[in-house]
């Protein structure tokens, strides 16, 4: 199924010139950006964002402390587009314990702290990117970074060329 997830280079990643790198790992895999914007993000949006869940899940001092984080520096949004987008988009993020995160990913490639040593020293793990948990989510956290005239609709060279091969197929 064709699905859309949201993206975040959180400040760390913006800080560390990996805006480029990022959206490559997305590109080269054959997934669509159809919306794209820097923002700095007030308090207001970044609760929007890590809502109650993340407080129920990780607890009310990791929810302040990633407010802070995200809202620190200039971050990167963006809507990725393409088959079981959501899945696939996990996949090429990684774990979110940098120390987990498998090689190859983006979080394995460029982080690597644990859980564990971030509480120790009451920081917020700084693991570069955000993706969309499931596709329910995924719809949430678009309508909070996005309004719907900004997602645009085109084709990527691949799509035209499957429709191409299909249309012009005989049987
Ligand atoms: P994900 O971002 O992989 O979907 P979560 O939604 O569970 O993961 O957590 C949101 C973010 O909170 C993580 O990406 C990470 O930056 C931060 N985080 C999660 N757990 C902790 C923790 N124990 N200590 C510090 N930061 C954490």
């Amino acid at each position: 199924m064709i699905e859309q997830s949201l993206v975040l280079i959180k400040p760390d990643g913006v800080e560390r010139g990996l805006i480029g790198e990022v959206i490559n790992r997305f590109e080269r895999r054959g997934m669509k950006i159809t919306a794209l914007k820097m923002v700095w993000a007030d308090e207001n949006l970044a609760m929007k964002h890590y809502t109650d869940d993340i407080t129920k899940r990780r607890g009310e001092k990791v929810r302040n402390m990633l407010v802070k984080f995200i809202t620190e520096g200039p971050i990167v949004a963006m809507v990725v587009e393409g088959a079981d987008a959501v899945e696939v988009v996990r996949k090429i993020v990684g774990a979110t314990e940098p120390k987990s995160a498998l090689p190859g990913t983006i979080r394995g490639d460029y982080c690597h702290i644990s859980f564990s040593h971030a509480d120790s020293i009451e920081v917020p793990i700084k693991n570069v990117i955000h993706s969309s948990g499931n596709a329910e989510e995924a719809k949430q956290e678009i309508s909070i970074w996005f309004k719907p005239q900004e997602i645009l609709d085109y084709m990527r060279v691949e799509e035209l060329i499957t429709i191409g091969r299909k249309a012009f197929k005989k049987d």
